[in-house]
């Protein structure tokens, strides 16, 4: 039997640029575990704790990613910077139609199917390691309680080779990571990874231009790829999960060895909205530039406009709300507890759970919003064979709904009190 969810609807770049801290270099420009607790056959009193075998997660919800870069009041470069109003605008305008922006790490485990996240998301990512990151955008940010990301290229961050006076240090890196902002990477000299391409190469304070093919290739982007990613994570004693791309350039060997390095995820800057099923190795980014605030706008309106049509319904097996009695499930006792974990539901309104059971009607159930546990005691006797159970609540504004039905053992509607389970 099934339990049918009634999640409505929803539906639904390129950072190139020229990381020029300093000139000279560079080229142009996401479960329980499954015992669902074998739903107690025979002792419907105790109840064991709910577990969820996986959660229900939303998979028509989109999300856009943005990519930014400097903050400056006076734009020079309006290809890679944007100034603080027009970036504070964009915030808003996320929060006024009624984006939710999210952390990545949060995209990624609604990728893997681990939490919900809601229909329509944004995540916001910033590139390179600016200062005004920190001293401008971090600010504006802590303003709506947005979270956000930063890709870094260790090379550029102050006292690194690449790194000048705007570059970000690690010290307010550390700021960064202290306050939950999440540290991810760039690779290490920020050019283009794909064999072939004439590299900058730095050795000993000294610069070459050169094509590095074959071992001298592989040699140069384990320290791009994995040295990079292994710096990142003992400065700051952080995981480094996310990959952006220099300027977006990859190609199916760039993948690999990113892959194989660690990274669950690569971000390129090709935006689309991202959907439950986009490849987590080309993860496109909208790059928003001072001199086209359309690009942003488009973003917008690719999750804004698709507002959820046809109800998109989920259904999922009884054991992911971890049901008790179970779905189909008949109990020895008329006085049952009745429970489920709404928690793979999503995000709950606390006030709006509400539990129907056949023969009583709305009973004063209990939601424990920290379990996400919605129980009652049945207090008077059940006097049917089989009892259905409607449990609704909203979640995100939307209405969702379980349903399932249960059974009394004969004998024990409308008598005996519980039996205790057998021993074993
Ligand atoms: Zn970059």
């Amino acid at each position: 039997m099934i339990i049918r969810f009634a999640i409505l609807p929803l539906f639904l770049a390129l950072h190139l640029s020229m990381c020029k801290k300093q000139e000279s270099v560079s080229p142009s420009s996401q479960q329980a575990n499954a015992s669902a607790t074998p739903a107690v056959a025979s002792t419907p009193v105790v109840a064991a704790s709910p577990k969820i075998t996986k959660p229900v997660v939303d998979q028509t919800a989109q999300v856009i990613i943005f990519c930014y870069h400097r903050l400056v009041d006076k734009i020079r470069y309006p290809g890679t910077e944007i100034t603080p109003a027009a970036f504070e605008a964009q915030m808003k305008e996320l929060k006024d139609r009624g984006i939710t922006v999210i952390s990545m790490q949060d995209l990624l485990a609604w990728k893997r199917g681990e939490k919900n996240i809601p229909p329509r998301s944004a995540v916001v990512t910033f590139d390179d390691g600016w200062k005004s990151q920190y001293e401008v955008a971090w600010p504006i940010m802590k303003k709506y309680g947005y979270p956000f990301t930063m890709f870094i290229y260790t090379e550029g961050v102050r006292g690194g080779s690449l790194g000048g006076g705007e570059a970000i240090t690690w010290e307010q890196l550390a700021d960064m990571r202290d306050n939950g902002v999440d540290i991810e990477g760039h690779s290490a000299t920020h050019q283009d990874l794909r064999e072939g391409h004439t590299i900058t190469l730095i050795a000993g304070g000294k610069r070459s231009r050169t094509k590095v093919t074959g071992p001298q290739y592989e040699q140069w982007m384990q320290n791009e790829v994995v040295g990079s990613k292994q710096l990142l994570e003992q400065r700051l004693g952080i995981k480094v999960n996310c990959f952006a791309v220099p300027f977006g350039n990859y190609n199916e060997h760039v993948k690999e060895i990113a892959r194989n390095s660690g990274y669950e995820a690569m971000f390129t800057v090709y935006g689309q909205p991202i959907t439950f099923t986009s490849s987590m190795d080309s993860i496109g980014r909208y790059a928003i530039e001072a001199n086209k605030p359309k690009v942003f706008e488009d973003a917008v309106k690719m999750i804004a406009t698709s507002t959820g049509g046809g109800a998109a319904v989920a259904e999922v097996g009884a054991k992911d709300l971890a049901t008790q009695p179970a779905d189909g499930e008949t109990v020895r006792t008329a006085l049952p507890l009745i429970k489920a974990n709404l928690s793979a539901v999503g995000q709950i309104e606390p006030g709006s759970v509400q539990m129907r059971v056949s023969g009583l009607g709305v009973v004063p159930a209990n939601y424990d919003p920290k379990s996400g546990t919605v129980s009652y005691q049945v207090t008077q006797k059940l006097h049917e064979k089989s009892c259905g159970v409607i449990i609704s609540a909203k979640s995100q504004g939307k209405k969702v709904e379980a349903h399932w039905t249960f059974g009394i053992e004969e004998g024990a509607a409308g008598g005996a009190s519980p039996v205790p389970p057998p021993k074993k």
